[in-house]
């Protein structure tokens, strides 16, 4: 058993940032081992190139209508076939929701371990060891999976670097077929909808985020102004979401979304527990809020505690002068 593979998810043939940070981790598990990449969907040849720049030596690509979308079935029974085969030491992906879903059920399938989410991973021998954020990030636990067989890891986005690309790379690539016919799965993709325009908020580094402080969706305007200066994310708290002021897919905290920049704003947010489960392994906080009690300071590297209406602009501006 040896090799590291990564799963590369992708959209219109290009790799998600994510699954770009998962190969430039494999790199470096891999050692003198080879780094494989899984490409699988239907006109995926540019994502396969594009995983041989950012460090894949190697890239098993399946092409075919039947893997345009992301389904568990295809997607796992394909995955199944070529770990029985091959014999990976590791399989990476992004922890996504597919990636999630798709190490947990071919780790099941392969008897294996999975570990979810992580945030920093070594591999010493059989022994894959990874440091995971629970208790919503309050609490890093270490975890291991010590097995000589596959070893399956999902990695949370922005916690590791990708390479960066290199167009003189070189890789091989070979081209498998799927493993189920069009007919022996049972799950048909109806619609899909894609997140409104804007920077996506989990590769994002910058995100600004605002709460209730804000007062209603016109509140949301300056906070929009700040994001778009810094070409930053717009995030929010459950409860502007909840008040109908901002989509959900807009939510960061426990029951939103995770997310990991290197710079977070957070405006007008009272830093309740289920908010922070989303945002606290962020590097750096910035606070903004008149009440000098508010949790999200005892958070938050810089505190400004006054008012956003006031405080908000004048930073807008003082950013757009430095930084255009
Ligand atoms: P508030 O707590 O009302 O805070 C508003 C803040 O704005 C205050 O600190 C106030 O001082 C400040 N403010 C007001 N006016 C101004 C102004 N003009 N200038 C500057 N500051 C101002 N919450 C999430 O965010 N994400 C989740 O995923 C999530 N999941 C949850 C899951 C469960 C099971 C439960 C029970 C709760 C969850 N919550 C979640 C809700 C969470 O508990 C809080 O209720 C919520 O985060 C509060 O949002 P807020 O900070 O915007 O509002």
């Amino acid at each position: 058993m040896s090799g590291v593979w990564v799963w590369i998810e992708q959209g219109d043939g290009k790799p998600l940032p994510a699954s770009l940070e998962a190969l430039g981790l494999a790199r470096q598990l891999a050692g003198s081992d080879p780094v494989t990449a899984l490409v699988f969907g239907q006109g995926v040849d540019s994502a396969a190139q594009a995983a041989i720049q950012s460090g894949a030596d190697a890239v098993i690509k399946a092409n075919d209508a039947s893997l345009a979308a992301v389904r568990f079935e295809p997607y796992v029974a394909l995955l199944d076939k070529l770990i029985a085969e091959q014999k990976p030491g590791v399989v990476l992906a992004a922890a996504t929701a597919d990636g999630r879903e798709l190490m947990a059920g071919a780790a099941a399938d392969a008897g294996a371990g999975v570990l979810t989410d992580v945030t920093e991973l070594t591999l010493d021998g059989d022994t894959l060891r990874a440091v995971r954020p629970v208790n919503g990030g309050k609490v890093l636990r270490v975890e291991s999976i010590q097995d000589a067989g596959p070893k399956f890891a999902t990695l949370r986005a922005r916690a590791f670097k990708a390479l960066e690309p290199d167009a003189g790379r070189s890789g091989t690539i070979t081209e498998v077929a799927p493993v189920l016919a069009e007919d022996a799965v049972s799950t048909t993709i109806e619609s899909v909808e894609h997140e409104a325009g804007g920077v996506s908020l989990t590769d994002a580094s910058i995100v600004v985020s605002a709460g209730r402080g804000v007062g209603g969706p016109d509140g949301f305007a300056p906070i929009r102004d700040l994001a778009d200066v810094l070409h930053g994310a717009l995030g929010a708290s459950r409860a502007a979401v909840d008040a109908g002021w901002i989509p959900y897919e807009h939510q960061v905290g426990q029951t939103g979304k995770t997310v990991s920049p290197d710079l977070y704003i957070a405006i007008g947010i009272s830093g309740a527990i289920q908010h922070q489960a989303g945002m606290r392994t962020a590097k750096v906080i910035v606070a903004i809020n008149k009440d000098p009690d508010a949790p999200i300071f005892k958070l938050a590297r810089y505190g400004i505690v006054g008012d956003l209406f006031e405080v908000v602009p004048a930073l807008t501006e003082a950013f757009r002068k430095r930084l255009n």
